[in-house]
Formats: C-alpha cells, sequence, structure tokens
C-alpha cells in the first residue's frame, strides 16, 4: 500500500506549526552528549588511561576524529560554537562575565535545536552546571531544559560562582549535578515521550571538573580509589591538585558508565539503529601535565591539553564504523555534520560537515581553527594568578601544523608552535616577522576577531555602539581595529 506522497510533508508542516513535538517526523534522533572538561588523551580509544568501555564502543561503531579542536578553554563559550558552528567572535558569548563585554549567546544565532525544532523534532537537554544554563542564553530552542537543582535565574553573573562542596557523594549542589542524576532526567524525558516522533537530545556531563561532586564511593573501589579524604580537603594547592589527577580518570570512568545507561535504554526501546550520536567535550584540563608543561592545573587556557577534545560520531546502519580522521577538525562542524546527515541545508556558519571526511575523501586545505581566551577582560578571570603573559586577551588559529597564539596586549608574549615537531608546545618559535605569524595573523586579523560587542548590542543603536567602543577603549583594550590595520 502506498501514501499520498503529500503526507509526510503535511504532518511535518503541521508539526513545525504547533513547535516541533516530534510528530510526522521519523528521525533519526539526534543525542548530543558533551563531557565537560575532558581531555581526548585520556579515554581509552584514544590511547588513554580511564576506563571509557562505552566511549570506546561508540568509537568503534562510528568516526573518531584524532584531532577536534574547540573554541574555547572555557564552558559557554565553547558549548555556544558546539550548538551553533560559530565561532566566539560570532556568537556574542565572549566572557563570563564583563560590563563591557557580550557574555550571551545571541538571541539571532540558530542553535542546532531551534533548527530541528523547525522541522518537528521534539527538543530537550539536561545539564550538569550553571556555565550551560539559560543564564548565558544556552536554553536557546529548547522544548525542556533542566538544570536539577542549580537555580540559573537566582545566578549573580557578575560574582564567579564557588563549587563549595568537595568530596560529596550527594550527588547535587547549588552550581551542579552528577552524572547520574543529568542522565535519570533525561532517561525520564525520553520514556515520557513514549513513541512520538523524532527528537533532539543533548546530555551535559560534569563530573571530571572538578572534586566537588564525587561519584558513589563503592564504584571509585573499582578504579583504585578506596576512599576519599574529609570533605574539607582543599580543592586547591598541591594536595588538591593530586586529588584533581587522582580523580580524573575515575569520574571519567563514571561518565562512561552513565552514557551506558543511556545506550542500554535507547536499544531497549528500539531507538539506537535510529540515532545520531554525536560525543565531544568543551575544553580539556591541565593536570599534572598541563601544570608541568604550561605552569597551569585546569582550564581557560588555549594549549592543545585545553582545546584538543573528543569526537565520535556515530550514524545508523553502521555507515563509518571504525573510521579514524587524522586531520585536524572543530567543534564547530558538528552542527553542520548533523544536519546533512539529516538531509537538512544549514545556515551559513563557519563550520563544514565531516561526512565527505568521514567517508575518507581528502580536502584541498586543513581546516582552520580558532579559539580564544580573553582573560584580561573576563571578570572571573584568575588574572595575576595565570601563568606569566596568560593574563592577556588571546586569540589564537591554527591549521594543526603551525599554531599562533596573539597576545594582543603583550603581542612580544605572542606564542608560535610547530605542532608537527612540537605537540607538546613547548618551543615558543615566535618572532614578529615569521612568515608564519604573518600567515595566521592575516586570518584573525581578516575575522576581526577582537572586535567586541556590548552586552544587548543587538538592540542598540549605532550611536550606543561607538559609545560602548570608546568606552572600552578608555578601559584600555587594544583591539578592535580595522581589517587594513596592521599590526599582528
Ligand atoms: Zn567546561
Amino acid at each position: 500500500m502506498t501514501r499520498p506522497p503529500l503526507l509526510p510533508l503535511a504532518l511535518s508542516l503541521l508539526a513545525a506549526a504547533c513547535g516541533g513535538d516530534g510528530a510526522g517526523v521519523e528521525g533519526p534522533n539526534v543525542l548530543l552528549i558533551t563531557l565537560d572538561t575532558t581531555r581526548a588523551d585520556h579515554i581509552a580509544c584514544y590511547g588513554g588511561s580511564a576506563h571509557t568501555p562505552v566511549l570506546d564502543r561508540i568509537a568503534r561503531e562510528g568516526a573518531r576524529f584524532e584531532r577536534a579542536i574547540s573554541t574555547a578553554g572555557i564552558t559557554p563559550m565553547s558549548h555556544s560554537s558546539i550548538l551553533t558552528g560559530l565561532n566566539n567572535y560570532r556568537h556574542g558569548m565572549r566572557v563570563f562575565h564583563s560590563e563591557l563585554v557580550s557574555h550571551r549567546l545571541k538571541d539571532s544565532v540558530d542553535t542546532l535545536p531551534e533548527l530541528l525544532k523547525r522541522r518537528g523534532y521534539a527538543t530537550a537537554a539536561t545539564v550538569s552546571g550553571y556555565p550551560v544554563s539559560a543564564a548565558y542564553g544556552l536554553d536557546q530552542g529548547f522544548d525542556y531544559f533542566s538544570t536539577g537543582a542549580v537555580d540559573a535565574a537566582g545566578l549573580d553573573l557578575s560574582r564567579q560562582q564557588r563549587h563549595e562542596a568537595n568530596f560529596d557523594t550527594s550527588g547535587i549542589s547549588a552550581t551542579q549535578r552528577r552524572g547520574d542524576r543529568t542522565v535519570s532526567d533525561a532517561l525520564e524525558w525520553l520514556a515520557d515521550r513514549g513513541e512520538d516522533g523524532a527528537w533532539c537530545l543533548w546530555v551535559h556531563l560534569f563530573d571530571v571538573h572538578d572534586t566537588s561532586l564525587v561519584p558513589p564511593v563503592e564504584f571509585v573501589r573499582e578504579h583504585g580509589i578506596l576512599e576519599y579524604p574529609s570533605p574539607d580537603t582543599p580543592a586547591a594547592g598541591p594536595i588538591g591538585n593530586q586529588w584533581r589527577e587522582r580523580m580524573y580518570d575515575p569520574e571519567l570512568a563514571y561518565m562512561d558508565q552513565q552514557i551506558g545507561r543511556l545506550v542500554a535504554w535507547l536499544e531497549g526501546a528500539g531507538e539506537w539503529e535510529n540515532t545520531i550520536v554525536v560525543i565531544t567535550a568543551d575544553h580539556g584540563q591541565g593536570l599534572t601535565d598541563g601544570l608541568r608543561r604550561h605552569g597551569w592545573v585546569k582550564h581557560r587556557l588555549i594549549y592543545d591539553w585545553c582545546i584538543r577534545v573528543p569526537l565520535l560520531i556515530r550514524l545508523p546502519g553502521g555507515k563509518h564504523a571504525g573510521v579514524v580522521v587524522g586531520e585536524q577538525v572543530r567543534t564547530i562542524d558538528v552542527l553542520p555534520t548533523v544536519l546533512e546527515a539529516l538531509d537538512i541545508g544549514a545556515p551559513e556558519v563557519e563550520g563544514a560537515s565531516l561526512l565527505a571526511l568521514m567517508r575518507g575523501e581528502r580536502e584541498p586545505a586543513p581546516r582552520m581553527a580558532y579559539a580564544d581566551a580573553l582573560n584580561a577582560l573576563d571578570a572571573h578571570s584568575p588574572g595575576k594568578k595565570l601563568p606569566p603573559g596568560q593574563d592577556d586577551n588571546l586569540f589564537c588559529a591554527t591549521d594543526g601544523v603551525w599554531k599562533f597564539v596573539l597576545h594582543k596586549n603583550q603581542p612580544a608574549s605572542s606564542e608560535l608552535y610547530h605542532l608537527a615537531q612540537d605537540p607538546l608546545e613547548a618551543h615558543n618559535l615566535y618572532a614578529p616577522d615569521h612568515p608564519e605569524v604573518a600567515r595566521l595573523g592575516a586570518w584573525l586579523r581578516e575575522r576581526r576577531v577582537d572586535h567586541l560587542e556590548p552586552p544587548g548590542a543587538e538592540i542598540m543603536t549605532p550611536e550606543q555602539l561607538a559609545e560602548h567602543k570608546a568606552k572600552l577603549e578608555a578601559s584600555g583594550y587594544v583591539g578592535g581595529g580595522d581589517e587594513d590595520e596592521d599590526g599582528y
């Protein structure tokens, strides 16, 4: 029996008109999982030491990207790029907070859930920490957006939120929740939907970010930690750093186990084979390695231990199973890849679909990756506590072979690494007249990456914007120059 050809289209138009409850759209579904603070090189399928059988399985069933680069070492900026396919200078989320600089994902920018909702998808997000909350505009496009007990609406963004608890096994605090709770929330949402059409679900896990909330001790015993120190053990300083290192792989294993619950549920519901799965991270973490190499144990900076992240993409039907892509790719490529896999046209974004690379096709030129860290402007930056030279506004361009990090206020401290010969970024080759500084600097300059907009720029008049520019310059900000200016 054949259906009238117009019926599916009519149904999807109807679903779109109704705000997108998924009815009438057959899928596939889209499951996006972001692993906050997760270095690629700790995951087993990347050669790492953590026990990650579920991630390793997804890598075997899909494509694994050896070198995926995020746009920032800070959570809301990087997630904004994953959700929009745009670099930071386009999506508006530039700093945690500043009176002078925008710190919210622009409403005018289309996010992946917004695009899919218009196609009739039901959209949901269950997240684990305030940095990906509605406070930064990251809830755009989601029918259901859950942060658990984290009260995003009550946050005073001008103050840095502290993860007060330490070695707390309760699974929930005022700023974050543990992965088991976030995944349970996601499973409830899925179960409540029944078989009611296609969906897009974003699950954000925060466990490895710190030792604030920790897995049940019975779990970590299997990973070599027999018991936790007392909750008043300082999170900073040498002892805190040792625990940060010791807990990293067990907490990564815990996130892996929680992802396993999602996979098992989807298999049980018969949805696994009808779901596109994307797994990536917003940034890495210095740990002992970062401390030794560059003097920093956490994130925020833009060395590779911070911006090189895992990226796994599993398509239905076993397409490209076991493929490993060696070329440099970016987290801004996620959105156009998902849209192409769904045969939906992408809006004009800076990312580009990865499907051709997954098919083994070669590209004529490496993909340029961008990242920044406006440490001199972000009210939440640790400032002078950062390693020498890093308390600056940093703008990075890398093609995977060369990497240039412009230090805008103190250009003499800028960094240039030949990653092909120096993957650990140990030898700074920066010289103002180096040809790679000219080439990569021109790429940054053409995109006006240092042009900053004020909070609320979208609704400002040209006069108000000019006034803001004057204020920014009066504050000592060096940047925002015109395209034809030279200087870096
Ligand atoms: Zn993060």
